[in-house]
């Protein structure tokens, strides 16, 4: 099995500090195979723009990773990837951001329902809390549809935030609309993520052990496997205890991507087969 970590911020993310070499450094420490750096790139409603996220700012990430890999080849596999926040919010330029860069893995999220930050929601209030997650799962299912990306970065983030807020809101709550978006990703071979950046602070990693089951019961063939690491001692964290689970759900191992493409493929001094 290749070690794999395919969600990690450089500073090339407004949330995160840490340089390349310090992941790279970290990661190769930890026995990692390959490293995505998948920084984000967040779309806004109508409006609402950052001055970050452009493509100007992608060519400077897809220059520092290009360097990084000649750095460090034959010591570790890194992959230009991306995560990008609400594509669904303007799908014209979020598929003309795909189609414009050689990304080797593209991972897709929702950050921001109804224009707020899932972080500043009121999961207090029993309309406010249906009303954020109906939404949620609305739009995934609209970015899981049409959207042209790879795998699908941590599906329940809500339960994250609502945590933090003292009243966990899981999506198991919605099984059918949950299904619903599993069974589409499986029909368009995406892949889902379990991304454990949620170990740090509670005991499952997004998504659950139940939903990752549902996700093989509609029919899901990938999952990949990430830390959300904003800061290398974040690299990997909790990989082994969730290998398991992964296996206990039907999935044999987490893939890796190369050329945008799923593989199982074996690590050679530098380069995928
Ligand atoms: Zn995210
Ligand atoms: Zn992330």
């Amino acid at each position: 099995m290749v070690k794999a970590d395919l969600h990690i911020h450089s500073n090339m993310s407004p949330d995160s500090k840490e340089d390349i070499d310090s992941i790279c450094l970290k990661a190769i420490e930890l026995g990692l195979d390959t490293i995505a750096i998948s920084d984000h790139y967040e779309f806004y409603w109508p409006g609402r723009e950052h001055n970050i996220f452009n493509f100007k700012h992608v060519e400077e990430e897809q220059k520092i990773v290009e360097k990084a890999r000649i750095h460090y080849n034959g010591s570790l596999n890194i992959l230009f990837a991306i995560e990008i926040g609400q594509p669904h919010l303007d799908f014209h330029n979020a598929m003309r951001l795909t189609s414009s860069f050689d990304f080797d893995f593209i991972l897709a999220s929702f950050h921001k329902v109804g224009g707020t930050d899932l972080a500043f929601h009121d999961y207090q209030d029993d309309e406010e809390r249906r009303r954020t997650l109906l939404e949620y799962l609305d739009g995934l299912l609209l970015i899981a549809s049409a959207f042209d990306f790879d795998s699908l970065a941590h599906l329940d983030l809500v339960k994250r935030y609502s945590l933090r807020h003292g009243r966990m809101l899981g999506i198991e709550e919605e099984e059918e609309r949950v299904r619903a978006v599993l069974k589409t990703l499986a029909m368009r071979g995406k892949a889902l993520e379990v991304n454990t950046s949620l170990l740090r602070s509670y005991v499952e990693p997004m998504p659950s052990q139940s939903v990752l089951r549902w996700f093989k019961e509609e029919g899901g063939e990938f999952v990949t496997l990430g830390s959300d690491a904003h800061r290398s001692s974040d690299i990997a964290f909790e990989f082994d205890s969730v290998y398991d689970m992964i296996n206990s759900c039907g999935f044999s191992s987490p893939v890796i991507y190369k050329n945008r493409r799923p593989c199982n493929c074996t690590f050679s001094g530098g380069s995928l087969c």
